[in-house]
């Protein structure tokens, strides 16, 4: 076992002495069997929300509804999830109902793909109910039972297929791929909040452009905003080269950059993503930034304006898009930028205001603006008195 399972060891120990059955599941076994490392080691139990509380003294609710308990032990916590089997799914997302079982394989039925159906007991022995291991080392993704019926009981499974395959470079298996074919206008139903989570994922991992290629050829970029006519501008990401993204800022910005949108287009589309603020703003001035780079047009005022902490995330951009720039030089001189904003300036308008001997008013502003200039452009020194030296010799 992996040192993160057996720390967690006791906690299963604990559970089995109050007579209950308990197991490691999900990710945490998939990667651990791929040799990834492993972050949340989720626990599966066929003890109840209750039954659990009264084993350990330190736990939250954390989803008492759906069965998840978060058990604090040591200096750790663990989500200890009830077995439970889900049914109803009227609307193709979430279960009507959720109950609570006793038995692991029921649990494990209801798990979206045979990858993330697999259990470990406390000896270490893998329980595979659903072939996951062959489908681990054949490298595919295949759903639980019957594709089409997975889907339409929950549809963001299909953004998860494609999310994983980005992740671990897996292949869709085929009756699963046609599955999502044949049913991605059902993303519809789906909140686009949790889409664009899976979409983020699939755009950061390893592997991205295997399961953006599948996003692509599976029809599944036809139901998410502003994508639906735009299928052969988004393929030209898949002739870049495979690097991945060092933030979803980049990826936002590299799909804006191959639909060629106008910046208030690009700002629509992530609004209608509904990509949180602080990441619109960034992208949106990475976006302008790129683009002046490509244009040529622009200097170490520009780059300020847009955020000097855009500036590496552009430069990787221009990589990825074979955009030429003088990179020795405009580092060096980015990097000398002392300031961050006209607040970090070592004079005020009062100072100005005393030095020249004038009254309060839009003047100040101007001389302010002026020496920011000259701060950032490298020609003043951000001092107090060479800037007042700077001031007195206009
Ligand atoms: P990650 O490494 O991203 O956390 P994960 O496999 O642990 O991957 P989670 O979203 O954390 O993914 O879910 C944990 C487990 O719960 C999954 O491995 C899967 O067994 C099950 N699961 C999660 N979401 C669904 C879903 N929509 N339908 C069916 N099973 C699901
Ligand atoms: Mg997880």
């Amino acid at each position: 076992l992996p040192s993160d399972f057996k720390k967690a060891l006791p906690v299963l120990e604990e559970i089995e002495k109050a007579g209950f059955e308990a197991y490691f599941v999900g990710g945490s076994v998939r990667d651990h069997i791929l040799g990834l490392p492993i972050h949340d080691v989720d626990i599966a139990t066929s003890a109840y929300p209750e039954e659990i509380k009264t084993i350990f003294n330190r736990t939250i609710d954390t989803g008492i509804q759906h069965g998840t308990v978060t058990v604090l032990f040591e200096e750790d916590s663990y989500e200890i999830t009830t077995f439970r089997t889900e049914s109803g799914y009227q609307d193709f997302r979430r279960p009507d109902s959720v109950t609570f079982v006793r038995s692991l394989e029921d649990d494990l039925k209801r798990r979206d793909f045979t990858i993330n159906a697999l259990a470990v007991d406390r000896n270490g022995r893998v329980i595979d109910k659903f072939d996951g291991l062959a489908d681990l080392n054949k490298r595919v993704i295949r759903a639980v039972g019957k594709a089409e019926e997975r889907f339409h009981e929950d549809a963001l499974r299909m953004m998860r297929a494609v999310r994983f395959q980005s992740q671990l470079g897996f292949t869709v298996e085929a009756e699963t791929a046609i599955a999502i074919k044949d049913n991605a206008h059902l993303l519809n139903k789906i909140a686009i909040e949790r889409i664009r989570e899976e979409f983020i994922k699939l755009m950061l991992g390893k592997s991205w452009q295997i399961g953006f290629s599948d996003f692509l050829n599976l029809d599944l970029f036809e139901y998410c905003p502003s994508f639906n006519d735009q299928k052969s501008n988004l393929e030209k990401l898949l002739k870049l080269d495979d690097k991945s993204f060092v933030d979803e800022q980049s990826a936002w910005t590299a799909i804006g950059y191959v639909m060629d949108l106008e910046p208030n287009q690009f700002n629509k589309m992530l609004r209608d993503w509904k990509v949180s603020n602080k990441s619109r703003e960034i992208s949106v001035a990475t976006d302008k930034m790129l683009k002046q780079f490509k244009s040529g047009n622009f200097d170490i005022w520009d780059i300020y304006c847009l955020g000097v902490s855009n500036f590496d995330r552009v430069k990787s951009l221009c990589q990825l898009f074979r955009i030429e720039f003088d990179d020795d030089t405009l580092t060096q001189k980015v990097v000398n930028i002392p300031i961050e904003s006209s607040h970090d300036l070592a004079i005020t308008g009062n100072d100005v205001i005393k030095i020249l001997g004038i009254k309060p008013g839009p003047e100040i502003g101007k001389y302010m603006s002026d020496l920011e200039h000259k701060v950032v452009e490298g020609n003043v020194y951000n001092n107090f008195d060479k800037l007042r030296e700077y001031l007195l010799s206009k």
